[in-house]
């Protein structure tokens, strides 16, 4: 969390730099200013730089781990209804009644097992979040997602089998390789599923997400500076 001898961070600054060159992006692509939803990743930043974001107008955050995010937003949330969480880490099974009731957003259905999990939480909670697949867009062996070739047959077992609200499909592209042709990709898969929303972007490379049709970008350390170690 936030310690005395880490350097204030100009959190509003940050904010209005990261949307100034989102809808410049989105102008350029010839797309509309509001395409785009900017997901705040506030994963080890405490509740002040969480808060100076909030006074700042921000409502869209993520986080990457359940346990972080039951120690910091149910006051937060209590403070400011309006405001919608996305889960953008890796979910396990036994964290699916959590997951459920955090948050509004779960970015990261990888496999079968979870996909039957969540449908049974949301049932038993009466509560739908969206729900996002995600995608091993460079077909990595050590990465969490679904292979693209098996990206059709895993959505109509989301949304037939388990009845899922299934809205968007989320990638992190091979890290140091040049991320447009795995962005194009996942756009691309996206339109071809009928799925409306794509999550694809952080802080090195969202322009270019955006430019390839992303109506989601995760963006962490633009905004919040270098990650905290908690
Ligand atoms: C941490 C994280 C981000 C944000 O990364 P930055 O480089 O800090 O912008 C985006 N997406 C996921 C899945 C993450 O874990």
């Amino acid at each position: 969390m936030d310690r005395p001898s880490t350097p204030p961070t100009d959190i509003r600054a940050n904010l209005a730099s990261v949307t100034a060159r989102i809808a410049r992006a989105a102008a350029a692509a010839g797309r509309a200013p509001g395409s785009v939803t900017l997901v705040a990743v506030s994963k080890t930043h405490g509740v002040p730089s969480i808060r100076a974001a909030l006074e700042a107008g921000q409502r869209c955050f993520g986080e990457n781990r359940v346990q972080e995010a039951r120690a910091k937003w149910p006051a937060l949330r209590a403070q400011h209804p309006d405001l919608e969480l996305h889960l953008i880490g890796p979910l396990q099974t036994n964290k699916a009644r959590d997951a459920v009731a955090l948050f509004d957003a779960i970015e990261t259905i990888d496999r079968p097992k979870l996909a039957a999990a969540l449908a049974r939480e949301m049932a038993l909670q009466g509560k739908r979040p969206n729900c996002f697949v995600e995608v091993n867009i460079g077909n990595e062996p050590q990465k969490a997602g679904i292979a693209p070739d098996d990206v059709p047959a895993f959505l109509a077992a989301c949304r037939e089998l388990h009845r899922l609200p299934i809205v968007g499909l989320m990638c992190i592209p091979p890290l140091g390789a040049d991320p447009r042709p795995y962005f194009e990709r996942l756009a691309e898969l996206a339109r071809r599923s009928s799925v409306p929303l794509v999550s694809m972007g952080m802080s090195e490379d969202f322009e270019a997400a955006v430019a390839a049709g992303a109506t989601h970008v995760r963006v962490g350390t633009a905004i919040f500076g270098a990650r905290q170690n908690i």
